[in-house]
């Protein structure tokens, strides 16, 4: 048995409109490791969102099996998936989806609330995640008093309050301009770099080469699944770093 974080096996999602049958996805198979930093990415329509409910536990697929850490999300019960929706995966939003009466740190705090955390510990995780993002001297604002990227970040900070196994990113940067979503990719590498898993769609090739592995969609099916140009150039770079360090141990060596 795997032990891979995520483990699809022949997932299909069928609509049926009137008598057309649409194969959102068709006979998708992959896995992803715990750490790893993934881009879902395709064309409008290929079925990226489809893939994002059913590994963010949101929607069930028509055929085939999702096995989340090992057990098989098709039978787990409500109340387990309640569960994992509000403690094992972060979701992030194109739209935000802030609440726009609460503030920063309210948004944040949510999630806690429905985990049932008290209210004096929830107020100090909400800070000290606002912190990480960078906005602690924001947590009063409203989003209507925030920019684009701190809203995004506020909602980075509520998917991450729980600690989540998987933080799930669906176009996060498509509501901010070039300048404010290359901010939150550049969050998003931290986040990785502390060892978070992360699942990033997009339908753009400069923002899933962001991520170390990109998989590619295309009209419900998996088109390629490969490292990104990044990882490559990065796993060079540390190949010369290897050898050079190897060619000083000689130097030192024949000294
Ligand atoms: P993407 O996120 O890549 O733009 P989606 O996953 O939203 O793609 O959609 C994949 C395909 O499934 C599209 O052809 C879309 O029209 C169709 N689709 C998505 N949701 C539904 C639905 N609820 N009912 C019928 N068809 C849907
Ligand atoms: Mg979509």
């Amino acid at each position: 048995m795997s032990t891979a974080l995520i483990r699809t096996l022949d997932l299909w999602k069928t609509y049926e409109m009137g008598s057309e049958k649409i194969h959102a996805l068709h006979a998708v198979s992959f896995e992803i490791e715990r750490g790893e930093y993934v881009a879902i990415m395709g064309p409008s329509g290929s079925g990226k969102s489809t893939l994002m409910n059913l590994i963010g536990c949101l929607d069930t697929p028509s055929r085939g099996q999702y096995y989340l850490n090992g057990k098989l999300v098709s039978e787990m019960h409500d109340d387990e998936l309640a569960y994992i929706r509000n403690q094992e995966i972060g979701f992030v939003f194109q739209t935000f989806n802030l609440l726009a009466r609460a503030t920063a740190h309210q948004n944040v705090e949510l999630p806690l609330i429905y985990a049932g955390v008290p209210a004096a510990e929830r107020r100090q995780r909400a800070a000290k995640t606002l912190e990480m993002v960078e906005l602690g001297d924001r947590m009063e604002h409203r989003p209507g008093e925030l920019s684009g990227g701190q809203r995004q970040r506020v909602a980075v900070a509520r998917a991450l309050i729980n600690e989540p196994a998987i933080l799930l990113a669906d176009e996060p940067t498509g509501n901010l301009d070039s300048k404010t979503g290359i901010e939150i990719m550049a969050l998003f590498d931290r986040l990785r770099d502390a060892g978070n898993t992360i699942i990033l769609v997009t339908h753009e090739m400069e923002i899933a080469e962001y991520a170390e592995r990109i998989i590619q969609l295309r009209d419900g099916k998996i088109e390629s699944d490969r490292p990104s140009s990044r990882l490559a150039a990065r796993s060079e770079a540390t190949r010369d770093e290897i050898q050079g360090l190897e060619s000083r141990d000689l130097t030192i060596d024949s000294l």
